[in-house]
């Protein structure tokens, strides 16, 4: 997974084995590019590709463009192209130059010209289906197009008049004149052009015949003069057209390389299926924190850090494998704790009352805001004679090592006091409602005067100034750590989790209003939370980043 070597030292993966090979024989330029197609928001596996392509740029000095592979009007949108922008910028890179292979279309016209000059393409009347019948299959070459020796004169004539718009969509396709009976299927006469009567979101209406991937990748790779082509394992089939197209024009030769796509348990990337998820309403838009999308992420509180440093964490794989999703929430958290300020919440609350703490005093108890960073202060947080702790908190009849509080026991109330439980007080249906505790005035924020020290320690909000929030605690989308494997007659809507979304309240110190939309903190014992853009005056709505790792639910099992 890593390519870490043993005592850490770091090796090289084989994209920097081949750049410095190349490096050896004379190249002096490294020029890659990440190239999107604008038809949904970018995922975790885009966010690997952005990595990897901007981080090798950076590694040898060289440039790395965003290139919008735009030449699908259909399917494409201005809305996706901004998002992407913003994802890439926000995960911490900035590119080269922004191009857009729609940009290209001229260039890409007039080398198809030059290729039906050189009777290497020609125009089929054939429609898309009888293609596809034509093409044979891996064992049986297939049957060439009946307008396969149109001469040269005739079509230029088509093709031109193809542009023209005299043609309906569908009526004819321009197709590269290679080899029907070639063992990669892709080499039989592959589609180069098609009409599609669609504007386009840049263009316009200026074209009506657009060209395919295969035929446009290539070619924008060699204007914008890239040196590696690097794109996922699928296109290994692709590379010897990809090749063919550049050599045929005699142009700039770029070179691609494959390396294995990121998948991640428990998630689909196809962004065809989150598209579906995203208009079915099964997710609130593309930036669901449940979603695979950076801007999901980001509202989730995921931090670039973090997901740049899963990136690394992932390595570059040339065989495709299933990375544990428990990874890259190690990343974050691992980046939380570093970064997030501490916040005491609780989440189901019992009334403790503090019978000789005076009825309305209150003061400030002072809280360290983080552990790890001394830089982020304190924070000031009152304290008063009644107060919520976690039920959780609280055990009447507890198990062996149970170090929170019970009936006759005495728990730390973080930075503040050391109390005790007196009495439980239970309405008539035996449920807890309150508990009756004394406190020790002396033992305040760690001092033990007589000596005595206690092993628990647990969060409070006092009653009278604590903050309601809403909570929104996530769980996977699919409950199949690979949504797309499905038995016959179902698809990856059937793995849904109907249980991704639980939506709880919590009673939070006074300092959880001064929390800006976008800012993780930790909730002490919870989990990592980021205040979310829903949030209103007095509304305030957290989303779950990652919850903490419970050891303790682990223990309580054992003890089972
Ligand atoms: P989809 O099939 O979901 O539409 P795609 O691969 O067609 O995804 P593009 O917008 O064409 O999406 O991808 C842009 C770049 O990101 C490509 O170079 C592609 O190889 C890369 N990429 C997409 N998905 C992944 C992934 N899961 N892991 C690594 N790289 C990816
Ligand atoms: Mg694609």
């Amino acid at each position: 997974m890593s390519n870490e070597g043993v005592g850490g030292e770091k090796s090289l993966n084989f994209l920097e084995e081949i750049i410095n090979e190349d490096i050896a024989r004379g190249q002096t330029r490294v020029h890659t590019r990440f190239p999107p197609e604008p038809n949904g928001y970018l995922h975790i596996g885009h966010a690997k590709s952005i990595c990897l392509n901007f981080g090798l740029a950076k590694k040898y000095g060289g440039k790395c463009n965003l290139r919008f592979d735009d030449t699908n009007p259909t399917k494409e949108d201005v809305e996706y192209v901004d998002s992407i922008k913003e994802d890439v910028r926000w995960l911490g890179f900035e590119w080269a130059g922004e191009h857009y292979a729609s940009d290209y279309f001229e260039s890409l016209y007039m080398w198809a010209e030059e290729l039906i000059a050189k009777g290497l393409a020609y125009v089929d009347d054939q429609s898309h289906e009888e293609i596809r019948q034509n093409r044979g299959t891996v064992t049986e070459p297939g049957t060439p197009s009946p307008w396969r020796d149109r001469s040269v004169e005739e079509n230029l004539d088509l093709f031109r008049r193809m542009r023209a718009g005299e043609f309906p969509n569908g009526a004819k396709v321009l197709r590269a004149r290679i080899d029907m009976a070639h063992p990669n299927m892709l080499f039989r006469d592959p589609v180069m052009y098609r009409i599609l009567h669609t504007e386009h979101h840049r263009t316009g209406k200026k074209w009506c015949i657009y060209p395919m991937y295969d035929y446009a990748h290539g070619q924008s790779d060699s204007l914008e003069r890239i040196t590696h082509s690097i794109c996922t394992l699928e296109f290994a089939v692709h590379r010897p057209l990809y090749d063919w197209f550049i050599e045929k024009l005699e142009i700039f030769t770029s070179h691609q390389y494959e390396f294995a796509r990121l998948n991640l348990s428990y998630t689909i990337m196809s962004k065809r299926k989150l598209l579906q998820l995203v208009e079915s309403k099964i997710v609130n838009g593309w930036d669901d924190p449940r979603m695979p999308t950076i801007s999901a992420m980001r509202r989730k509180g995921y931090t670039p850090e973090s997901i740049r440093n899963f990136a690394e964490k992932v390595g570059v794989a040339k065989r495709d494998n299933i990375i544990d999703l428990g990874l890259l929430e190690y990343c974050v958290r691992e980046d939380l704790n570093k970064r997030a300020q501490r916040r005491m919440v609780v989440i189901d609350p019992i009334k403790v009352v503090i019978t000789n703490y005076p009825a309305g005093r209150n003061e400030i108890i002072e809280c360290i805001n983080n552990p790890e960073d001394a830089s982020a202060g304190v924070r000031k947080v009152p304290f008063s004679r009644e107060i919520y702790i976690s039920r959780d908190d609280f055990m009447e009849h507890p198990p062996k090592k149970y170090y929170r509080l019970t009936l006759g026991g005495e728990v730390r109330l973080r930075y503040a006091y050391i109390i005790h439980c007196e009495e439980v007080i239970k309405n008539l249906e035996g449920d807890i409602v309150e508990l009756r505790c004394t406190y020790e005035q002396a033992s305040k924020n760690g001092n033990s005067p007589d000596g005595h020290s206690v092993k628990g320690i647990i969060q409070w909000v006092s009653i009278e100034f604590c903050v309601e929030s809403e909570m929104r605690l996530y769980d996977t989308l699919f409950t199949k750590e690979s949504p797309e494997e499905t038995e016959e007659g179902k698809t990856f809507l059937d793995n849904l989790n109907p249980n991704s979304l639980t939506i709880k309240k919590c009673y939070g110190e006074p300092s959880l209003k001064d929390t800006k939309v976008g800012q993780t903190l930790q909730f002490e014992r919870v989990g990592y939370f980021c205040l979310d853009q829903d949030s209103r005056l007095g509304h305030l709505v957290f989303n779950r980043t990652v919850s903490l790792k419970d050891s303790w639910s682990k223990i309580v099992k054992q003890q089972k």
